[in-house]
């Protein structure tokens, strides 16, 4: 499974993350973690990535987008991984479109926390005082005024991405102001028709294609039949009951081959999954007519 989560500082990004890591086996990539490394360890990227990260900036591009190939890269990421902090920018998600295309990887969801923002610096707060608490060392970025500066970068160069996934029909949005507990159970539920619509599009797509024939052949044998007026269903009473039943078992054969059949149904409540198959139910239509036709 591979996800992105999407959502201001202080949505509750890192605990989901790390509640989908046990329960998927798959690893959380963070971008915000692997700079707080680099900068501990003063790498070259540190370097670049410390000031900036201190005042509530976002570090160039380049820098997340290497990190982020690189690092999808390692074998405990094979089995799928969650991306928390990343993409942040427009640009950081075409690149990791094309990542993934380049590799013939697929992403799941884009999963977005949404919260209030009144309540986010509270919960930060709540964060620097558990963590003073347990005497971990306090992120200095986490302060009024830098949470301030971080907070209109979200929504400046992040918060685009929602329309940029619910374009793609990647986007889940999950209301973060519930408690833990049941922003966890709802990211599963979503999650879980996700996979299980996924899995019988692609059982449903080998029986409409073997539909299809069989309408093809109802369909081409009608033609035959137009064409030399020997109705192959006609019945020695000269009725022709069986063959006036091919056209609809075609078409109703057609219509469930519906083009969203062929490509997964990615989301259970998706209407455009059965604007598609209406599209499909007419193109059927239409062949119907050309075939008459001729
Ligand atoms: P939060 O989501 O709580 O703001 P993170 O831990 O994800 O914090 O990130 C901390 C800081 O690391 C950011 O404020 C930014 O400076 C830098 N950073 C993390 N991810 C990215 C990214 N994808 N692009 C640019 N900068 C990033």
């Amino acid at each position: 499974m591979r996800l992105i989560l999407l959502g201001p500082p202080g949505a509750g990004k890192g605990t989901q993350a790390q509640r989908l890591v046990h329960r998927h086996g798959i690893v959380q990539l963070s971008t915000g973690e692997m700079l707080r490394a680099a900068v501990a360890a003063q790498t070259p990227v540190g370097l670049k990535a410390k000031d900036i990260m201190a005042c509530g900036g976002l570090v160039s591009d380049d820098i997340v987008i290497g990190i982020i190939a690189e690092r999808i890269e390692q074998p405990d990421a094979a089995k799928g991984f969650i991306l928390d902090g990343f993409p942040r920018t427009v640009p950081q998600a075409e690149a990791l479109d094309r990542l993934l295309k380049s590799k013939g990887l697929k992403l799941d969801a884009a999963v977005e926390l949404r919260v209030n923002e009144s309540a986010l610096l509270q919960r930060v707060e709540a964060r620097v005082a558990q963590m003073r608490e347990r005497g971990e060392e306090v992120r200095i970025d986490d302060t009024p005024e830098v949470l301030s500066k971080r907070l209109a970068s979200y929504r400046t160069l992040t918060e685009p991405l929602v329309h940029y996934y619910s374009e793609k029909r990647k986007l889940v949005t999950i209301d973060g102001m519930m408690t833990i507990e049941h922003v966890t159970r709802e990211i599963n539920r979503v999650l879980a028709a996700i996979t299980a619509s996924d899995k019988p599009a692609k059982k449903a797509s080998h029986k409409a294609a073997s539909k299809v024939a069989a309408a093809k052949r109802a369909l081409g044998s009608k033609t035959a039949a137009r064409k030399t007026g020997n109705f192959p269903g006609k019945t020695s009473s000269g009725s022709t009951k069986a063959v006036k039943k091919a056209p609809k078992s075609a078409r109703k054969a057609a219509k469930s081959t519906s083009k969203a059949a062929k490509k997964p149904i990615r989301r259970a409540s998706r209407k455009p999954a059965a604007r598609n198959a209406k599209a499909a139910g007419k193109s059927a239509k239409k062949v119907t007519k050309k075939r008459a036709k001729r």
